[in-house]
């Protein structure tokens, strides 16, 4: 014979580990992308990109040119007003 309150223990336990799986993880992700990529290669702090000339574009007064640093592959851009 069994009894109601029984199984209902049995559920509320499942919920508890349910919830305690579903715990967000450790917030270390985050630290991850703290480098800083934008100023130094590859995040490494006194190593600047390596920039080569990829492609040059001409549009109307401007002249965009694309770089690609050899290194980690970042792009960068820059534009010129042609007078
Ligand atoms: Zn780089």
């Amino acid at each position: 014979m069994r009894i109601k309150k029984d199984k209902s223990s049995y559920h509320s336990s499942a919920i508890i580990r349910r919830d305690y799986r579903h715990d967000p993880d450790p917030v270390v992700r985050k630290s991850k992308s703290k480098k800083d990529t934008r100023k130094w290669c590859r995040g490494k702090v006194g190593v600047k990109h390596s920039y080569i000339l990829n492609a040059e574009n001409k549009f109307y007064i401007f002249i965009w040119k694309e770089y690609t640093c050899e290194n980690c592959g970042k792009r960068e851009y820059s534009s010129k007003k042609v007078s």
